[in-house]
């Protein structure tokens, strides 16, 4: 068993957080690294987390109104072009096709980063009254950003997302959905992932390219840093402007439409891993689990064999993902991979158990225990045991927030903090000192907390008057 545990082992996080995550994305079989640089190879077992992801937000979605579209990989670069800032804030990760069927292209395609130009031009053609708003449309792609230092889910040239991009009458209805949509991104984060996080807007510094504000969700990894999990925009009338995208309103006069974008991605994958594995491998919330529980037959006979697939059927009666593992291997082998994978429960069935009627269930985190169980109505207690499951893994996760998130008034407090945890600060607002605070601390303002309580004072860093009307977190982030 020893040489088993060996090759499922990983890094323990204390000794190297980076090396832990790297090796866990390989061995759990989440991810694999792919022949061009920086892309990525989704594996099947990862690719089941994702599909559980896509499906939680598009049921989400569809209830707040929105429809989905497909719009092209290939983008024309003058569109990308028609936006000032955008272009400018993208032009360093494009990859652009110049030759196609054998010849170069009078004008070269980008392979799109994000779909905000074409979207745009589509809407001008689509959008002419005030009775055509609002449009409420969601794409699922994939999308290309040169990345030059990649990691798997975190940073990768290819990634997967959906992409919302809506168009509104006024300001006020564009923002209720950039703030609703946000919202739903948080409401996956802990009723999904079983991750708490902090909404908030974006700093200057931190806005997407061309937004007039930009909101997002900030998860907390187990070794302090931050990670942007979902991003929703308010793009003013920027893109509008630039895509000619207008309506007549009820007085016949022109107007622009206010537009928004928002997404999540992938990304949300890594996020699930670093905020709740631990020194065993992934440790995986219940409702993104590909395989809820995973029951062991113990022993060679028949007997263990057949009542595996019978608790399984019963299992999945009640709507549980269950894999019964019937490979040529010993238990300990077995027991040590589905940890690695993070399955939230296993079921061992041996011939003691099955004798006495009973089976064991063991729990993926430790405070879950083990526990000996009538095999009658097992099956049945299963959907309230993975509840049960998914609130304490939340509330662990919210409890190693809060040990590791405080209100810090003094620069050397907040130097402390940053080295693990998040820090709410007063801050200037003044790009000079964000940069100044991330050259000596490598921490960034991760977002001006929407729950934040009215606050004003001096700058941490500089001790300038405070900008923002209340605290900034700072967090060193992926
Ligand atoms: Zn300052």
């Amino acid at each position: 068993m020893a040489d088993d545990r060996k090759g499922l082992g990983v890094t323990p996080q204390g000794e190297d957080f980076s090396a832990w995550y790297n090796e866990l994305v390989l061995k759990a079989e989440l991810a694999d690294r792919a022949p061009v640089k920086g892309a990525m190879v989704i594996r099947p077992y990862g690719y089941g987390i994702w599909e559980l992801l896509q499906a939680e937000l598009d049921r989400r979605f569809k209830d707040t109104g929105h429809v989905n579209a497909y719009f092209p990989l290939l983008i024309p670069m003058s569109y990308l072009q028609r936006e000032a800032e955008h272009i400018e804030g993208f032009s360093p990760e494009l990859a652009v096709v110049t030759h196609a069927g054998g010849e170069e292209l009078e004008e070269p395609l980008v392979i799109r980063p994000t779909s905000e130009t074409v979207i745009g031009e589509m809407y001008s053609r689509w959008i002419s009254s005030w009775r055509d708003l609002p449009v409420l449309i969601n794409q699922w792609a994939n999308v290309v950003r040169w990345e030059l230092w990649p990691r798997l889910f975190l940073r990768t040239t290819e990634f997967l997302w959906q992409e919302g991009h809506t168009a509104h009458a006024d300001a006020d209805d564009a923002m209720a959905e950039t703030l609703r949509m946000l919202g739903v991104y948080a409401e996956i984060a802990r009723d999904v992932a079983a991750i708490p996080v902090v909404t908030g807007e974006k700093t200057a510094g931190e806005r997407f390219a061309g937004a007039v504000a930009t909101f997002s969700i900030e998860a907390m990894m187990r070794d302090g840093r931050a990670l942007q999990s979902g991003t929703s925009h308010y793009m003013g009338t920027n893109f509008a402007e630039a895509f000619d995208i207008t309506y007549q309103d009820d007085q016949s006069t022109l107007r622009h439409c206010h537009t928004t974008s928002w997404g999540m991605s992938t990304r949300m994958i890594g996020a699930v891993i670093m905020a709740h594995g631990d020194d065993r491998g992934l440790v995986l919330p219940p409702r993104l689990a590909p395989y809820q529980v995973v029951i062991v037959p113990i022993g060679r006979d028949a007997d263990a064999a057949h009542a595996a697939e019978k608790l399984a059927a019963e299992a999945r009666h009640f709507g549980v993902r269950v894999h019964v593992d019937t490979r040529d291997a010993t238990p300990g082998f077995k027991f040590n991979d589905w940890e690695l994978k993070g399955v939230p429960f296993r079921v061992e069935l041996g011939p003691r158990d099955l004798a006495a009627g009973t089976a064991v269930v063991v729990a993926r985190i430790s405070d879950q225990g083990k526990e000996t169980v009538p095999l009658g109505g097992l099956a049945a207690a299963l959907p309230g045991r993975l509840d049960g499951y998914h609130g304490a893994l939340l509330a662990r996760a919210e409890e190693f927030m809060a040990q590791r998130r405080s209100k810090v008034d003094e620069w050397d407090a907040f130097v402390t903090r940053v080295a693990d945890g998040w820090a709410d600060a007063l801050h200037c607002g003044q790009p000079d000192c964000e940069d100044d605070i991330k050259a000596e601390t490598g921490a960034t303002p991760r977002c001006i907390p929407s729950a934040g309580e009215p606050e004003t004072g001096t700058c941490i860093r500089c001790h300038r008057p405070s900008a923002y009307g209340r605290r900034v977190v700072f967090a060193r982030a992926y």
